[in-house]
């Protein structure tokens, strides 16, 4: 076994442990006790451990959009502060975003440009009730009231402090790009200039490295120190359910580029704590800060709030970061409450989406080989300009909605809805009602479904020789990943081939595919389509070889976490603050923005309120 290997299966058998006992002290109601010695504290991973590895007076978890604003406020407050981190390098999602960041209330930039809004605007706008998604979804109905206050009343001033650290503002009026239910009485995106280099910087290029980079450029100048690969398992708290939260465990997770022995490395290095030992504890003097981007990485915390979100379903910002719940998971284990789940449950705002792109495992971004990750990416997949020229089926090879459609809503934005009036009674009824049931008829189990979920499983984009050259692709890799593209003469061998995908639970029927696609091509001599009412089903699937691209939905955001306050401090089930406790962003519930706006702003309210705490030690 090499090198690699042995410390693979150290790793997962210390997480497993940490996970499995972390399980039974949950159950037992997270039993813990200060001073206990380290054999002990393995025996039971709550535990306070009477020695730590490290300390400091805050410990950040997350160096993404809500941990670095955290992370700078704090130390420009005077508090030492550590970043624990579970990824190579920083940034989170934020690091693979696309760079526009919703941010209102009266920003410098809305100032120049004119656009007239006000922290009492974006509240009301963040809290109304008569706003609802083309597919019925209300859109700020189930926003915390409090929580939406605090972002209001901050949001502008986070302009300024992401200014003031770096951040570089393109000077062009604020837009409505990719402003995602961040209130609709203004226009809140904000462009921020990609640093040169981008390439190296950010493993997708540009983007949020614009604001990622020069975040972490100024913690590092300002003396926050990072410990990469490390991740977070266990919050340590002075009792089970009461007292101040003490400090963290986290277990050592090194990530190799295949067939590399040694560890990949973040950008920048200074002030990084470079230990490699299996396990760290962390003292946390002040305060502790959840800022791990939330769960949709994790399936069963997923299915809490959508049944329908099995395995198949890939998260938008992978392979970079994961978001797998071990924030929401560990401070629940010390007595934190969930909050605002319907915001999650529901079918709004973009958290599930049809992407342009197949054949390929990862489809969200636009990869390219240059990427340092596109030995795990693998694929760049095949950019689809019209969907005309493909037939999606599901899992037994059967058509299941109009190909067109688009996804669920991307959410409200400025002009969504005129004229708007907020809070009337009358705006749910300007708006059109638009089903887009495409994702719902995706998730739908089918005649193919087995236990023990009955998934809904892939979506297959089914296509002929003749939309290769309408659509003009090279096929080759690295355009497609050979166990999410399949080609065959036949369409009964290709539904066989289906199979070697490592999602595609049943056996494709090939009479099922050829089925369908005769019955297509049907359609297409009659020009209509009674079946979907696909409106110009246009081209035949006829000339082999004939093939199959993986087209399953990708899963984007968060809005479920843990129940906050208006200072971003962490509730119990009874609603008491756990003393020292933390929460931001996509691990925060009661938001329904989509975005970085959100978290870096909570990151700056924390930011403000952590080095106030009394320091225990
Ligand atoms: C492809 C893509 C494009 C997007 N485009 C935009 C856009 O243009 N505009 C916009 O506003 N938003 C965009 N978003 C959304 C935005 O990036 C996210 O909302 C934001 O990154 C969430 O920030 P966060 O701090 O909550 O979490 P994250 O960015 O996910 O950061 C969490 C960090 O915590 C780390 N972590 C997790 N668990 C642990 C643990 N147990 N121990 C230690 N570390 C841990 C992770 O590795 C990660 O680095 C996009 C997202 C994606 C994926």
């Amino acid at each position: 076994m090499s090198r690699d290997e042995t410390d693979k299966d150290k790793r997962i058998s210390r997480r497993e442990f940490v996970k499995g006992a972390g399980a039974s002290a949950v159950a037992l109601g997270g039993a813990a006790s200060i001073g206990t010695s380290a054999a002990q504290s393995q025996q039971n991973p709550y535990e306070v451990p009477g020695e730590w590895d490290l300390e400091a007076d805050v410990v950040v978890i997350g160096s993404g959009p809500t941990g670095l604003p955290a992370a700078i406020r704090a130390r420009d407050a005077g508090a030492s502060v550590i970043i624990v981190e579970a990824n190579y390098d920083a940034g989170g999602h934020g690091l693979m975003n696309g760079g526009t960041i919703q941010l209102g209330g009266g920003t410098k930039l809305q100032k120049k440009y004119g656009v007239k809004d006000s922290p009492e605007t974006m509240f009301k706008d963040l809290t109304d009730w008569s706003v609802v998604e083309t597919n019925g979804m209300p859109e700020y109905r189930y926003n915390d009231r409090a929580i939406q206050r605090a972002l209001a009343d901050n949001s502008a001033k986070t302009y300024d402090f992401l200014e003031a650290n770096g951040v570089k503002f393109l000077d062009i009026p604020p837009s409505t790009e990719g402003a995602h239910a961040v209130g609709i009485s203004a226009r809140r995106a904000h462009e921020v200039i990609w640093p040169k280099g981008q390439g190296a910087e950010s493993p997708r290029g540009g983007g949020g490295a614009g604001l990622y980079r020069p975040l972490e450029v100024t913690a590092r100048n300002k003396g926050v120190r990072f410990l990469f690969n490390y991740h977070m398992d266990v919050i340590f708290r002075e009792a089970p359910n009461g007292g101040r939260v003490l400090g963290v465990q986290a277990s050592y997770t090194p990530r190799y580029l295949p067939g590399e022995s040694t560890p990949m490395k973040s950008f920048y290095s200074d002030g990084n704590i470079g230990l490699t030992q299996p396990s760290v504890t962390v003292k946390a003097k002040k305060a502790i800060v959840v800022a791990t981007g939330g769960s949709t990485g994790n399936i069963n915390f997923r299915r809490i709030f959508d049944p329908r979100m099995t395995e198949v379903y890939q998260l938008a910002g992978s392979p970079y970061s994961d978001q797998d719940g071990s924030g929401e998971i560990a401070a629940m284990a010390i007595g934190a409450s969930l909050w605002g789940t319907a915001n999650q449950s529901f079918e709004r705002n973009g958290y599930f989406r049809k992407r342009p792109v197949i054949g390929a495992q990862y489809t969200y971004i636009n990869w390219t080989p240059d990427s340092i990750l596109f030995p795990f990416v693998r694929a760049t997949g095949l950019r689809v300009r019209k969907w005309d020229s493909l037939v999606l089926v599901n899992q037994v090879g059967k058509r299941f909605y109009n190909e067109d459609a688009g996804s669920w809503p991307y959410g409200t934005h400025h002009g969504f809805l005129e004229p708007y009036i907020q809070g009337d009674w009358r705006n749910p009824r300007r708006i059109k009602y638009d089903p887009q049931n495409f994702l719902d008829a995706a998730l739908a189990p089918n005649e193919g479904s087995e236990p023990p979920d009955y998934a809904a499983g892939p979506v297959w984009a089914i296509f002929d020789a003749d939309a290769v050259e309408r659509e003009e692709w090279d096929l080759n890799p690295p355009a497609t990943d050979p166990l999410y593209f399949f080609s065959d003469n036949t369409l009964e061998g290709l539904a066989k081939k289906i199979k070697k995908n490592p999602y595609q639970k049943p056996a494709m029927p090939p009479d099922y595919l050829r089925g369908t696609i005769e019955r297509y091509n049907e359609i297409v001599d009659s020009g209509h389509d009674p079946d979907f009412e696909r409106p110009d089903p246009k081209y035949k699937v006829a000339r082999p070889p004939f093939y199959a691209a993986w087209a399953t939905p990708v899963i984007h955001d968060c809005y479920t976490g843990l129940r906050i306050n208006m200072k971003c401090q962490v509730q119990d089930m009874n609603g008491q603050v756990i003393p020292g406790l933390y929460c931001g962003g996509e691990s925060a519930g009661g938001s329904s923005q989509h975005g970085q706006g959100r978290c870096t702003t909570q990151g700056y309210i924390i930011g403000g309120q952590v080095a106030k705490e009394p320091s225990w030690g």
